[in-house]
């Protein structure tokens, strides 16, 4: 079933989880403001402050961007199927929460490749009656895998659109893993109508510190590449994007907020460092 690969508490015995070095997911956790991180995710975590001051500010944009999207999908695109790909440690509102107070019949797969995030699905799966979730412990590497899973084709019918959200992951995923394909993949499988929601850091507002960054993921272990504008916007080929194009999260239809947000007059460019979109596939 749905939560068959799923565990009760933080930490169970035996897990795979590493405390002694950095993980993206507990570090980004660390950002928003979460518990779930330890002392080598929030010693690479002030590091990155010291060079990128913005970096919590950009972690809650590019949530609310998430939840933004989510809602623009549920409400204005009658999109009713979601699969989040990289959904990190949960933090509420998560997309499923946001999509069924919409629409309570929702229905989204969840899936991550972090221990930790696994050892959290619980949280994921508190659906609404109406709708349903699940989770696949999976690598976005490996989209045969994702696309394959049972729990993935229990819940969602892939003949009709599904809204994919890839959002804070493919800087994660560097070059030799071939990202542009591994999105492709994703893409052919699912039905005309559905949408691409992506974000992603980029290097275009403050060079220096996103790429002193990077360092400081790569000397912890963590792989990955931030991207410009037009690499961002490759991910996009052959799908529709939606107004406002491709944009800074906090310009990205910031009517829509709903419930406490960062003020979008308040952060500046270079503090947030992600470019962001939404787009249909024809
Ligand atoms: N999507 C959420 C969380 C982003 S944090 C949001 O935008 O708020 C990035 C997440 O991607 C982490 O949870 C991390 O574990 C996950 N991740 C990193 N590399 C991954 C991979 N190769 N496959 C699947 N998930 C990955």
């Amino acid at each position: 079933g749905a939560a068959s690969q799923t565990t009760s508490g933080p930490e169970p015995p035996n897990s795979p989880i590493n405390q002694g070095r950095p993980h993206s997911a507990r570090m980004y956790d660390y950002f928003l403001g979460g518990k779930d991180n330890y002392v080598a995710d929030r010693q690479a975590a002030a590091k990155v402050l010291t060079l990128w001051p913005g970096v919590m500010i950009a972690a809650r944009t590019n949530r609310a961007f998430m939840q933004r999207a989510t809602r623009y999908l549920a409400a204005e695109c009658g999109i009713r199927q979601f699969l989040d790909i990289g959904t990190g440690i949960p933090t509420s509102p998560n997309l499923h929460e946001v999509a069924q107070e919409v629409a309570p019949e929702s229905r989204v797969v969840y899936v991550d490749n972090d221990p930790i995030v696994l050892a959290h699905a619980q949280t994921l799966l508190t659906s609404h009656p109406e709708g349903r979730t699940a989770y696949v412990d999976a690598d976005v590497a490996n989209p045969e895998t994702i696309l394959t899973s049972p729990d993935l084709t229990e819940v969602l019918d892939l003949s009709q659109p599904v809204a994919l959200s890839l959002c804070a992951l493919l800087h994660f995923v560097p070059d030799e893993w071939d990202p542009y394909a591994i999105v492709r993949r994703l893409v052919d499988t699912l039905a005309p109508g559905s949408y691409l929601v992506l974000s992603h850091i980029t290097p275009d507002f403050d060079p220096v510190a996103t790429q002193r960054t990077v360092e400081i993921y790569h000397n912890g272990g963590i792989k990955g590449k931030i991207r410009s504008r037009a690499e961002v916007e490759e991910f996009f080929t052959g799908l529709e994007l939606v107004e406002p194009g491709i944009e800074v999260p906090h310009r990205w239809r910031p009517d829509l907020a709903t419930g406490p947000q960062v003020a979008t007059g308040d952060v500046t460019d270079e503090e947030v460092s992600f470019w962001v979109g939404v787009a249909r596939k024809p």
